[in-house]
């Protein structure tokens, strides 16, 4: 099958906001988004934004280790330089943290602001991805290139019942940030935005994404290099690694649309994005 690089990043799309994969997304992010959230904002926003750092570890290291809901996990287990979170989070308001079972939010001493319930960067990652995706499906069903202005009223509608079979509007009702900041759509082929920004964001989550693509492409040519004795500065091409009963099943799609260089062997695979979306970025 053909997948033209539209559906393709629909695909993505859809895939990085099921359940799973935001759970597996949400954990581990760049440290400068971190600490320009920190510059920017008040001491309960940063110690929202500390519990739910700490709440993306605490998901991913239950993923990576098979735990159940009730299960202990401690700061320790969460913390260090080869853990999902590099420095342990401080409040800067003094509180402490305490992470809790899984399945129960981690919590601040301080409580009332300082609680889970004002960390609204989620919700709001899951609206620009909604957002995003119905702007590649618009694009797609008329045929739209890349810089095309679109507006809400072309995504966002109620099912017309005088056309039984469509089209309809792609989403029914307009998303709404639960942080009240205002969404604007940008062209077709730039990501939509929130105006509060930092982690109101789809960048934390796609360079995520990225990084992993970066890191099983490594692993790939790592194997590949191993197996046929290749050394560095060995060439490999994507033809190496790539197909059906391959190392990869299929070439891994940069969700921000960078495309991927191999490098010979010794050298990292990366993004023509740069920055975040590279393998020394994680952590
Ligand atoms: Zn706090
Ligand atoms: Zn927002
Ligand atoms: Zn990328």
């Amino acid at each position: 099958m053909i997948v033209s690089e539209r559906n393709k990043k629909r695909l993505i799309t859809i895939a990085l906001f099921s359940p799973l994969s935001l759970l597996l997304c949400l954990s581990v992010f760049p440290t400068d988004i971190w600490t320009r959230i920190a510059q920017n904002s008040s001491p309960a926003r940063v110690c929202q934004e500390n519990l739910y750092k700490i709440d993306g570890a605490k998901e991913q290291y239950a993923l990576e280790h098979n735990l159940a809901e009730d299960a202990k996990v401690s700061m320790s287990d969460l913390i260090g330089p080869q853990a999902y979170i590099r420095q342990t989070p401080i409040c800067p308001s003094g509180g402490t943290y305490t992470v809790n079972v899984m399945g129960t939010d981690p919590t601040c001493s301080i409580g009332s602001e300082h609680s889970f319930a004002g960390v609204t960067c989620r919700e709001c990652q899951a609206n620009l991805g909604k957002l995003d995706g119905a702007k590649e499906q618009y694009a797609l069903e008329n045929n739209l290139p890349a810089g095309t202005n679109v507006t809400m009223d072309d995504l966002v509608g109620p099912v017309d019942k005088s056309k039984p079979n469509g089209p309809w509007k792609v989403l029914r009702k307009a998303p709404i940030c639960p942080g009240g900041g205002t969404y604007t759509l940008n062209p077709i082929g730039t990501e939509p935005t929130c105006s509060i920004g930092g982690t109101h964001s789809l960048d934390p989550i796609y360079a995520r994404y990225c990084q992993n693509n970066l890191a099983k492409l490594d692993a790939a040519k790592k194997k590949y290099a191993l197996e046929k004795k290749l050394e560095t500065g060995g060439k490999i091409t994507n033809d190496d690694l790539v197909g059906p009963g391959n190392y990869l099943e299929r070439t891994p799609s940069c969700p921000k649309r960078g495309t991927y260089t191999l490098n010979p062997i010794g050298t990292a695979p990366t993004c023509s994005i740069g920055g975040s979306h590279s393998l020394s970025a994680i952590k």
